[in-house]
């Protein structure tokens, strides 16, 4: 069986933005990369947003941009400009596409449906299938959305409705989330803050359905694209293994508060391709530790007070848009910091703090 320098375990977002990243830096020249995938098809599966708060090396995948987004809570719709930081969402099938024809072209870079085809015993290996404790207090980002096309226009293009929590709770939290594509096209989502183990706020067809027919009021649309998955809150088992360094999900890449991971593994994969040389003695890159400690607080508050979060996430958004976007892009600096914390209602969080 043939042997490889290094060896990507998952295909995916994280697996892929690394193999790009070294293979546009020349760090795989001279040296052979294996990627080991189990998927059939690379077809759009997710959509991928978030904050420009960086460059990255997928601007041509984007789907579409935008410069405002407002938040919907009881008290009223709150509207935000983020032209400094443009909200984008990347297309998963333009990303795929883009990575394996690029990959193609280096021939040390071979792909395998299993490990097991392989030699691994002396590869440096990058692994991406989290290993999930599946324990029942565990939260989750759990969601649906559909990309519907109607016959009227009906979307205001410029602007995302990043949540709307005029909806029902029942005892969780819950929010719709609009991306208007175009402005008789949208993906629109329904999502959930849970333990998921409650099989009635899984009737996600429905809810979205109601949605867009009772609130946004379409009658006439079709849907062209349907996705849904589930983002752990809590980071997956990270056993240290000699050479090995864990990647995406499974490396902590995800913003427990908030769900958002991409930004974060294209980070990741920037310091590794920096420090592939020195790969052994790399230390590990996590998430700043300001944050990790500020998401668990927040964590708590959502598993004790669910039915306060749509008043809390509203308070949150009250100061300047910069700032809020650069607190949950991880890029705020302590001035930032405490204009965030000063607008939430503490006695929740100080109730949370043990
Ligand atoms: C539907 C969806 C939408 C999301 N939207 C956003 C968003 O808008 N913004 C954001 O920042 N984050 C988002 N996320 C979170 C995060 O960015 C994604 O989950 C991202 O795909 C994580 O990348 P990953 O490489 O860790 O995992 P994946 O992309 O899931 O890649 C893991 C790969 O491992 C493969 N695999 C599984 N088992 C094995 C095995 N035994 N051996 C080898 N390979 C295996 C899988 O087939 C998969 O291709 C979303 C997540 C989901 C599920």
């Amino acid at each position: 069986m043939k042997e490889y320098d290094y060896v990507i375990l998952g295909g995916g977002c994280a697996g892929l933005s690394l193999a790009y990243e070294l293979n546009i830096h020349n760090k795989l020249q001279n040296k052979t990369l294996a990627i080991i995938e189990p998927r059939k098809d690379y077809i759009r599966d997710k959509t991928w947003s978030f904050w420009k708060v960086f460059e990255h090396n997928f601007e041509d995948c984007i789907k579409k941009s935008w410069g405002n987004f407002s938040i919907n809570s009881e008290t009223g719709t709150r509207y935000l400009e983020c032209k400094e930081f443009p909200y984008q969402s990347i297309d998963s099938g333009l990303f795929y596409k883009k990575i394996i024809n690029n990959l193609k072209k280096n021939q040390n870079i071979n792909f395998f449906k299993s490990v097991h085809e392989i030699e691994t015993s002396k590869s440096f290996i990058f692994n991406s299938v989290p290993s999930l404790d599946q324990k029942g207090n565990n939260l989750w980002q759990h969601f649906c959305g559909y990309e519907i096309q109607s016959i009227e226009n009906v979307f205001d293009d410029k602007i995302i409705n990043l949540m709307d929590f005029d909806c029902e709770q029942k005892n969780y939290v819950h929010f719709f989330y609009t991306l208007p594509f175009e402005k008789n096209k949208a993906l629109i989502e329904t999502t959930w803050l849970s333990c998921m183990n409650d099989p009635k706020i899984m009737n996600y067809d429905d809810q979205i359905k109601e949605y867009i027919e009772k609130k946004l009021r379409i009658k006439n649309y079709e849907i062209l694209y349907k996705e849904q998955g589930a983002i752990p809150l809590f980071h997956p088992l990270n056993i240290k293994k000699n050479k090995q360094i864990n990647i995406g999900t499974a490396g902590g890449m995800t913003r427990l508060s908030t769900g958002y991971t991409f930004l974060n593994i294209q980070e990741h994969s920037r310091y590794i391709r920096e420090n592939i040389e020195n790969i052994s003695k790399l230390s590990i890159f996590e998430i700043d530790k300001k944050y990790q400690f500020l998401d668990k607080i927040f964590l708590r508050v959502i598993q004790n007070y669910p039915g306060e979060m749509r008043n809390i996430f509203s308070s949150m958004f009250k100061v300047n848009a910069a700032k809020i976007i650069k607190f949950l892009s991880n890029e705020s600096n302590i001035f930032d910091d405490i204009s965030i914390i000063l607008k939430i209602p503490k006695k929740f969080f100080i109730r949370s703090l043990f």
